[in-house]
């Protein structure tokens, strides 16, 4: 595995960071990162705690899937990541997981409204879920189909613009360009998500979108050629 030990150091901080957070219950999530000059991604073993996973434990598999080294099972959701790390070149890491306020979103089946600055500032854009799975689709490669579900959803506005989304019914999955970032996605649109059912709640219907010019001036500040916001 000395190969691969700054991809399995990343992944392993990524994945631990998850429980850290509180966004993960038992083992309900997994995080990988991929080395892209390599072609090999480190991601979470099927079924392991977090309460034990070390470095050694990550598998490393190849853009189809195959295992390159590892003594266990890759995470289930591999074939979900790795349609997403497929599709997009710009995607250099993902996260999964069972956090509760996105996941009730996802279980209405419900895109999270763009509703105030904290979105924003996380996307210009509503978080919205994917399309139901056919009957044949779930039958089948089930995570693969969920993973084509995912590319779908996303393909127009693209997975820097749209750092997650909601899979219908399911949870949410999120990415980055490093998978650092997608876990910072992760616990962004986690707050995101409480925040848009509360003020639904609190104005007792639809609330009013963020307007315009207040969504696109927090976007634009911490994001692209005249970003502000942070250090530099
Ligand atoms: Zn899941």
């Amino acid at each position: 595995m000395d190969g691969f030990a700054d991809l399995r150091a990343e992944v392993l901080a990524a994945n631990l960071a998850l429980p850290a957070h509180g966004l993960v219950t038992l083992t309900w999530g997994n995080a990988s990162g991929i080395d892209r000059e390599r072609g090999v991604i480190a991601i979470k073993p099927s079924g392991v705690g977090y309460d034990t996973l070390s470095a050694g434990d990550l598998v490393i598999v190849d853009l189809t899937g195959r295992v390159l080294e590892g003594a266990r099972r890759p995470s289930t959701d591999t074939p979900t990541h790795l349609a997403l790390y497929r599709a997009f070149p710009e995607i250099g890491g993902v996260v999964h997981t069972h956090s509760t306020w996105a996941t009730v979103w996802a279980q209405a089946g419900e895109e999270i409204p763009l509703l105030g600055t904290t979105h924003a500032d996380l996307s210009a854009h509503p978080i919205p879920v994917t399309r139901p799975l056919t009957v044949a689709e779930v039958a089948g490669d089930y995570e693969a189909a969920t993973g084509t579900a995912l590319t779908e959803t996303i393909a127009t506005v693209g997975p820097a613009a749209l750092p997650c989304a909601l899979v219908r019914g399911h949870a949410p999955f999120c990415w980055g360009d490093r998978v650092g970032a997608a876990v910072e996605h992760a616990v962004a649109l986690e707050q995101v998500a409480q925040m848009a059912l509360f003020t639904r709640l609190l104005s007792d219907g639809m609330p009013p979108a963020l307007e315009e010019h207040v969504r696109v001036k927090h976007h634009t500040r911490k994001h692209g050629p005249a970003a502000y916001y942070g250090q530099g």
